[in-house]
């Protein structure tokens, strides 16, 4: 029992003594305050798969490529090993990016484009506590774009905001977008609950994913040499589209004379074959226009590119 007057009439190095154990007291719950509140909520995006990828433009470049993309709107994951709210967090995220993009995200037992895990294991960078990892895998060049048919995410951190933070940082590094310069988007390398997804982020995502998801055959690199009544030619056949080419056949003809056709094989994307043909025959002795024509039996990104005209330049 204390009664008020001791305190005040007894020895005052009891009474500074108290006053010091109350300051460090204090000290040290607000030391634990910075730890939890300050740290914490400062965690460091990790963002593996990607350090082979060499950054040329910095401030306006928004992907680790040009125009990377999956081949459809429609893309597969599967997630493994994650806790409820991990899991939740990223179909939240699934939900989000749904609401604002042409995007749509299902779920496969198997062969899923996005790999989704969790760990709980703390992993460190600089003092900083990685909060997950995501990237593409699996890049293929196919014309204009970098095609992604594999990506990846590991959440190890649990979001703490209103929004799944976390999981739509790593679900837009899966998608191809790199960190972010600017501490208020949603891509800045590390979290808080005030960031936002950018609105280039989202236009950017409208514009590729507003691309029909076809194939683009695509005729190049023809040359030919004429003897006579003789052709020699060569030429190759891309798919610089977005998914597989069927078998397609390209026609040859000589000063708008048929002459003969030749059968190409499927194409995947960002494949090509090249075609050597020599000593064609012909009818025509004073040739003067080549002319290949490819053709395809389905809807192409581009039906342009389809044909080209040589002409005798002599
Ligand atoms: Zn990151």
């Amino acid at each position: 029992m204390h009664k008020r007057g001791e305190y005040e009439t007894g020895n005052k190095r009891i009474l500074w003594k108290l006053i010091l154990n109350f300051l460090l007291i204090g000290f040290f719950l607000g030391i634990l305050f910075i730890y939890w509140f300050g740290i914490f909520n400062k965690t460091n995006f990790g963002s593996k798969g990607n350090s082979n990828f060499n950054p040329s433009n910095l401030t306006t470049r928004m992907q680790f490529y040009e125009n990377m993309r999956y081949a459809d709107s429609r893309i597969s994951y599967k997630i493994e090993d994650c806790p409820l709210q991990k899991e939740n967090d990223i179909k939240f995220a699934f939900e989000i990016l749904e609401n604002k993009t042409p995007l749509e995200f299902y779920s496969v037992d198997k062969n899923e484009e996005i790999s989704v895990t969790c760990d709980s294991h703390v992993k460190l960078d600089g003092g900083l506590f990685i909060a997950g990892e995501g990237g593409p895998t699996n890049i293929t060049k196919s014309g204009n774009f970098n095609l992604i048919s594999k990506g990846k995410i590991l959440l190890l951190r649990d979001s703490e905001c209103k929004t799944p933070n976390i999981a739509i940082h790593e679900l837009l590094h899966a998608l191809g977008f790199e960190h972010s310069p600017n501490p208020r988007n949603i891509m800045y390398n590390i979290s808080n609950c005030q960031q936002e997804i950018g609105e280039d982020t989202i236009n950017l995502l409208n514009v590729l994913y507003s691309i029909p998801s076809r194939p683009d055959l695509v005729l190049e690199n023809v040359s030919a040499l004429v003897h006579g009544r003789y052709v020699d030619a060569n030429l190759s056949i891309r798919n610089n589209g977005l998914i597989n080419a069927k078998k397609s056949s390209v026609e040859f003809y000589v000063d708008d004379e048929y002459v003969k056709s030749f059968e190409v094989r499927e194409l995947a994307p960002g494949y090509g074959i090249s075609i050597e043909l020599t000593n064609i025959q012909t009818s025509d002795l004073n040739i003067n226009k080549l002319r290949f024509i490819l053709n395809y039996p389905d809807e192409e990104l581009d039906k342009k590119n389809n044909e080209i005209e040589l002409k005798n330049i002599d």
